[in-house]
Formats: structure tokens, sequence, C-alpha cells
């Protein structure tokens, strides 16, 4: 396994640290030893290191590097999978899920707050609704926004309103939340990873993990060094291969974004002057808003693997036009892609592979907010508290067919499945 440089993408290419921690050499002992340096794997460390753990995070490639550093920066309400935890758990967790469904948005503002993370965090945000059962969806979240006394702004928006707000006729409705947002992923990363060494975190980059020795202190093995731990966490999620059984899970799907160039005042006038992150609610989705220096970050997934900017920028330019045909003439400035991890149940997996291995993965497409709060949960379950992990645990990920044996045209099966319930 090679470490990689960051992708070619708009938030590496805008970094406000390039990080450059030494690999792993020799062996070294911890209390918890963390594989991967994403949203998961820095959110668990810099909780536990607040906490007084001895934390040592082992990542391959960079901080960042993986979907954290990658993805449209959408702070998104919820959990997937929600309804199949109610089910599976009893109706007693519903209001713990609730709470839980604010608790990641609750720990990034805390830490851009605590820690001074420079990561351009704005609250708007808009859930556009293609279809009538797409309002539908919309309005019973607005009833539960009520019920719940939610304490930011939010409002259901007509066709018309949402035209004059997001400047677009391809939507018949919204609802709007303020208390949802966006933010550069890749700087809150790494500004969280900043925090984590300071409460004494220890890091290694371009340290892929071979493998991990179980047993009663288990060993995190690299080519050139372990770590010893009271307990390993693999927060390697879609890109990682250490254990078969957490590969056979999740389905892998691509996603991929474009920038365009900055856009003059006149067209943020007209596209997004209240500058909300904006979601559609299809599995094949897209998404969008703008960065800090005013270009459109145009998101949406697609059938294709690679990672040519052309082939990305091919695929998602006509998205964009039929939704902003005033963009036309605009220039795409970067294009890129990333791999999220999607569980067939869409509850996100939280578990153990042994008694003192746990992992964590599989937040389908809500990982910026859901991977601060699972990094929480997996501080207090490594503490002995599993109140909130056995919620997650307690359902049993289904095994996804085939993924293992046919590989890129099971995930392509997936997601012809997914395209054709999107159009009912
Ligand atoms: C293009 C794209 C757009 C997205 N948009 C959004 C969005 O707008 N909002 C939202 O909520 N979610 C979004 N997501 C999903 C979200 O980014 C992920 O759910 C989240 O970042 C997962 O974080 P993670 O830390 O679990 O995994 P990752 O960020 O993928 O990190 C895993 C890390 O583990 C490392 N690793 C793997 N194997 C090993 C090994 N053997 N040894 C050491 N290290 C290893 C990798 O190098 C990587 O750095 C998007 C994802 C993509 C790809």
């Amino acid at each position: 396994m090679q470490s990689q440089a960051h992708t070619g993408s708009y938030y590496a290419a805008t970094v406000n640290k390039v990080t450059d921690y030494a690999p792993l050499q020799g062996a070294h002992r911890a209390d918890v030893c963390v594989i991967g340096a994403g949203f998961t794997g820095i959110s668990t460390a810099l909780h536990l290191a607040e906490r007084g753990y001895n934390v040592h995070v082992v990542e391959a490639n960079r901080v960042g590097w993986g979907a954290s550093g990658r993805n449209g920066g959408q702070i998104i309400g919820g959990i997937s999978g929600e309804a199949e935890m109610i089910r599976k758990n009893g109706e007693d967790c519903r209001e713990l899920l609730w709470d839980m469904r604010w608790a990641g948005h609750d720990i990034i503002r805390e830490r851009v707050r605590t820690y001074d993370i420079d990561c351009d965090l704005k609250f708007g945000y808009l859930d556009v609704a293609i279809k009538d059962r797409h309002l539908r969806d919309l309005d019973a979240e607005h009833e539960r926004l009520a019920a719940h006394n939610f304490p930011f702004e939010y409002r259901m928006l007509s066709k018309e309103e949402t035209h004059e707000t997001i400047g677009t006729k391809a939507y018949i409705g919204s609802l709007m939340n303020m208390g949802n947002g966006h933010l550069h992923p890749l700087n809150m990363c790494i500004g969280e990873a900043t925090a984590a060494v300071k409460q004494g975190a220890t890091i290694y980059e371009q340290s892929p993990v071979l493998r991990i020795e179980k047993g009663n202190r288990p060993e995190v093995i690299t080519e050139q060094g372990s770590v010893s731990a009271d307990f390993v966490v693999i927060a390697g999620n879609a890109y990682h291969a250490l254990e078969k059984k957490l590969r056979g899970i999740m389905l892998p799907v691509s996603s991929f974004i474009m920038a365009t160039e900055p856009l003059s005042e006149e067209l943020i006038g007209l596209i997004n002057p209240k500058d909300l992150a904006v979601c559609d609610p299809n599995y094949v989705l897209e998404y969008f808003r703008l960065s800090a220096d005013k270009r459109l970050l145009f998101g949406g997934r697609c059938k294709y693997y690679g990672s040519d900017p052309d082939v990305i920028q091919k695929n998602l330019r006509p998205r964009m036009t039929k939704i902003y045909p005033v963009l036309k003439n605009t220039k795409i400035d970067f294009a890129w892609g990333g791999t999220i991890g999607v569980p067939i149940n869409r509850v996100p997996q939280l578990g153990r592979v042994s008694p003192n291995v746990f992992y964590c993965q599989g937040y389908s497409g809500h990982g910026v907010n859901v991977t601060h709060l699972a990094g929480q949960i997996m501080a207090d379950a490594v503490a002995g508290t599993c109140e909130r992990f056995d919620i997650f645990a307690g359902v049993k990920s289904l095994v996804v067919p085939g993924v293992h044996t046919f590989g890129k045209p099971m995930v392509a099966l997936g997601m012809l499945y997914y395209q054709i319930k999107d159009r009912l």
C-alpha cells in the first residue's frame, strides 16, 4: 500500500496548513491507537486526548486525505437509518436519537470556537424537493422541528420562495434550516488534528497499517513500526481493507465535486445571496454551496470510478447548468471525487471486531456531522459508557451480496437500483 498526496481538490489548494507528521517508526505504546486520520479518527482522538488518554493516530496518507478532506462540506441534519434504529431498539431511543441528530453540529461549533479553527464555518441550509413525496417528508421534518422547539430559524418555502432564494425553478419547494450549515472540511479536519496534538495526541502520517495483531493488548503494525494499545479504533471507513468483514457490509459509492471559478457579485446575487448549502433528497443526489471565495462547489454521484477531472466535469457540468443555465460560460477550476461507505440499511456501523478492537464506519452522505458524534461515542465506549454505542451496535449490519466477488459491477448495479428508486 503506497502513501498518496491529497487529491487535486479546491480544498487541498486552499488549505491553511500542510501537515507533515512523521511516519510511525519503532515500537510504541498507547492507551488507544486509532487507525485513520479522517473526521472519525481525529474526532475520536481529540475526544480521548481531552479526557487525558494517551492516543496515537496512524494514517496511511495525510490527515483528511480520505472523504473527510474532499466532501461537500455540508453539515446536514440527521443520521441516516434512524427509522431502522428505532425499529430495532424500540421507541425508547427516539428522543435520544433526536438529540444525537444535532450533537455533531454542537461538537463542530464548540471545537471551532474553543480551538479557533479557521474553516469558513457558516450556518444556513436548504433541503429542496423535486417530487410531492419529498415535500411531504420536508413537512414531516418541519413538524418534528416544531415539536422539539428547535432553537434555530426554520421555515418551509414555496416553489416561488425557493426560486427567489436560490435563483432556480428546478425545485417545487424547500425547507430552510439555519441550524444546518457548511464548512471547509479539510481545514476543519487539520484544525482538529492540530488541537488533538496540542492535547497530547500523537499523529503519524504516511504509515499504512498492514494488520492488527489481536489479543489482550492489540498491536497495530506498519512497515516500519508498531503501536500496542489497550484499545484500537478502526476509522478507515470506505478506504481500508484491514478487516474483510468490515468491507463486506458497506457499498463503496463514488461521489464527485467540481468548483467553478470565483463568481461575480452579480451572479451570487442571482443564485445564492443568502449563502445557503443546498441538497436534494435523491439517492443519486446533487448538492451545492458557495465557497468562502465565492466559487460554486457542485457535487453529485455518477457512474464513474476514476479520478480524471475532465470526465468528472463532463458528468457534472450539464447537471449544474440544468439548474443554473446562467452558469453556462463559467469556467471550472477543480474537479475531484471520493468514496462514501453506504450500509444497505443505512445505519452507521459502530461495533467491535474483538473485545478491545472497535470500528466505526458507514455514514452514507451524512458524515460531516455524524463522524463528530461517532468520535464522542467511541471515546465513551473506550471509557466504558456504551448507552449510545449500543443503539448503533444493536442493529445487525447486512452483508452486501457479491461486493468482494464482483467489486465495481456490483456497485454499478446498486447505483442503478437506487437511480430507479429516485425516479419512482
Ligand atoms: C465527494 C464526497 C462528498 C461528500 N459530501 C458530504 C457532505 O457534504 N456532507 C456530509 O455530511 N458528508 C459528506 N460526505 C461523506 C463524508 O465525507 C464521510 O462520511 C466522512 O468524511 C467519513 O469520514 P471518515 O473519517 O470515517 O473516513 P475518511 O475521511 O475516508 O478517512 C479514512 C482515513 O483512513 C485512512 N486509512 C485507510 N486505510 C488505512 C490503513 N490501512 N492504515 C492507516 N490509515 C488508513 C485513509 O487514508 C483515510 O484518511 C461526502 C463524501 C464524499 C466522498
